[in-house]
């Protein structure tokens, strides 16, 4: 597959595009999302570095050091807080989907972090959980990876 997937921050200032097939698509429900990004939890599409591409405004793209190993990437302009790269998941760049062309029908596939999960927001659905403990969720290894676009 080579489809071009297109997206954009609030401002439409960054535009960029990556190729399919996407490497996972999960709910984030860590403390550090939460905080950077305003949310009760963010959802991630993880994509092969290589295959992603800014179009317009990479200048603008701001990267603040979050940990040690990872840092979260906003316009400057716009504050739209779009991208999260780790050296814990090397050659990835994850994508906050919202930021993503609504049109593509990606499913999460799993809620990752979710003992860090706030109460204030009830989840009713059958996606599998994962917990901090779990020792391959750091490299995102643990998420299934097929039968996703
Ligand atoms: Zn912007
Ligand atoms: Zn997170």
């Amino acid at each position: 597959m080579n489809k071009s997937i297109k997206g954009k921050c609030f401002c439409e200032s960054v535009t960029f595009s990556f190729a399919l097939p996407i490497l996972f698509c999960v709910h984030c429900h860590c403390n550090y999302c939460r905080h950077a990004q305003g949310s009760a939890f963010v959802t991630w599409v993880g994509v092969d570095e290589a295959k992603f591409s800014y179009k317009t405004g990479e200048n603008l793209v701001t990267w603040y050091k979050s940990t040690e190993e990872s840092g979260r990437g906003f316009c400057s302009r716009c504050g739209s807080t779009m991208f999260y790269k780790s050296s814990l998941a090397p050659g990835e760049i994850h994508i906050a989907r919202p930021y993503i062309d609504s049109s593509l029908e990606l499913k999460p596939n799993a809620h990752v972090f979710y003992d860090q999960h706030v109460n204030w927001i009830a989840i009713h659905d059958d996606l599998q959980k994962l917990d901090s403990d779990n020792k391959d969720l750091s490299t995102y290894s643990v998420i299934p990876k097929k039968n996703l676009f």
